[in-house]
């Protein structure tokens, strides 16, 4: 049986990062990927905002990860020539009632570190963008956009630099824990068996069933997944928007709003559908075109002059949860050696947004714990 040092599975944006932290550190790493490409799955189907980190509470993964990561990220792209642009963005309440929420984002986010938020008055907010209908807004001066794919080529590029490697065409079927870490059997047709000491498992919307198959962890340890769709519409002609545009954020998500590509395209998204997938597993990723009247009301809250007939069906993407409808929003779940008492594995639970944004810190503090090295310097200050 082959050995590498580390295998990480899942090839897309969390897993690349992880893969990236591990090889740099001198570690022979090997990317298992059951697509035919990397970044086939929530990666490239989701909003490509670079959060400012807003919406979690102080001290939870996704608070210290997002603020982390955003930094983290623009230094890299900067570096890395990866396309992305620090647009900005106007969180805006519709009325008067929302505008204690408004103000508790305000605070949640100065209590980890979030200081340059600004309250707008409507008058304020309609001086940047006209076409706007609020009662007030908040301006998030370091939100943007980053062109994901690039993001995701670019750690490869890292990776490959640092002598890993990413096997397509390579799901990961079962795991075996031993004394000398993990035996690992993935491959499509003919199953490859292969030896490693560390195994982070970046699977994704399938985290929690490839961790229910690594015999010797205990199925308790395993959470329960959920998965809310989200769909997109495109909308087609001119947009009069030069700033993303958030309402108000709902119970499972951050409400339908506006965000701009590198190319200037508006789409709004994502709603939340709760969803399964079908007896192989897949997901229906269709946007259902008779969703248009309802993501029509939603957009003319804070934008009342939006014509009939400019949304077009555009893509969607799956949050892997880990609550149950109507439940509390949970962290992200990094399950190391300190929950399972199993050196070298790591488990990503539940990574659903703001894991884009917060990727390279994700990365690193996977692989920290999987090494059981401290936690990241950045992190610490958090
Ligand atoms: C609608 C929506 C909007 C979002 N918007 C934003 C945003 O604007 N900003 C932000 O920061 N975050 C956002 N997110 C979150 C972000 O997209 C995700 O957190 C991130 O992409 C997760 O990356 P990942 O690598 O963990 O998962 P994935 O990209 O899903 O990658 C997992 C990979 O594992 C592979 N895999 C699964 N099982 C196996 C197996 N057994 N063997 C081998 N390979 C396997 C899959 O094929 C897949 O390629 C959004 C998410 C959604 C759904």
């Amino acid at each position: 049986m082959d050995r590498v040092d580390a295998v990480v599975v899942g090839a897309g944006v969390v897993g690349l990062a992880a893969a990236r932290a591990l090889a740099l550190r001198g570690l022979e790493t090997l990317v298992l990927e059951a697509e035919t490409a990397i970044g086939t799955g929530t990666s490239s189907r989701n909003s490509e905002v670079i959060h400012a980190g807003l919406y979690y509470p102080a001290g939870s993964w996704k608070a210290r990860l997002c603020v982390m990561g955003k930094a983290w990220l623009y230094e890299y792209c900067a570096g890395r020539a990866v396309d992305h642009r620090r647009c900005g963005k106007l969180v805006v309440a519709t009325s008067v009632q929302q505008h204690a929420a408004l103000q508790a984002l305000m605070a949640q986010a100065a209590a980890h570190g979030v200081h340059d938020l600004r309250w707008l008055c409507a008058e304020e907010a309609r001086a940047l963008e006209p076409a706007l209908a609020c009662t007030a807004a908040v301006w998030s001066p370091s939100t943007g956009i980053v062109d994901s794919h690039g993001l995701m080529l670019a750690l490869q590029g890292d990776l490959e630099a640092a002598g890993g490697v990413v096997a397509l065409n390579s799901p990961v079927r079962r795991v075996r824990c031993t004394d000398a870490g993990f035996d690992v059997e993935a491959g499509a047709d003919e199953p490859m068996r292969l030896g490693a000491r560390v195994l982070i498992n970046a699977a994704g919307l399938w985290a929690p069933a490839l961790a229910a198959r690594i015999e010797g962890l205990p199925a308790e340890q395993v959470p329960r997944a959920y998965f809310a769709k989200g769909s997109y519409f495109a909308l087609s002609g001119r947009c009069p928007f030069s700033r993303l545009i958030y309402p108000v954020p709902e119970a499972a998500g951050l409400g339908v709003h506006l965000t701009l590509d590198l190319a200037g395209q508006a789409r709004f998204g994502p709603d939340v559908q709760w969803v399964q997938p079908d007896g192989q597993g897949r997901f229906d990723y269709r946007v259902d075109p008779a969703r248009v009247e309802w993501f029509e009301a939603e957009i003319r809250r804070y934008w009342p002059e939006l014509p009939a007939g400019r949304l077009q069906p555009a893509y969607s993407g799956i949050r892997p949860k880990l609550q149950a409808p109507g439940e509390p929003g949970r962290d992200f779940h990094l399950h190391g050696p300190r929950d399972h008492g199993r050196p070298g594995l790591v488990n990503l639970f539940g990574i659903e947004s703001p894991g884009l944004t917060a990727s390279l810190a994700l990365g690193e503090v996977a692989a920290a714990l999987a090494l059981g090295e401290p936690m990241p310097q950045r992190l610490s200050g958090l």
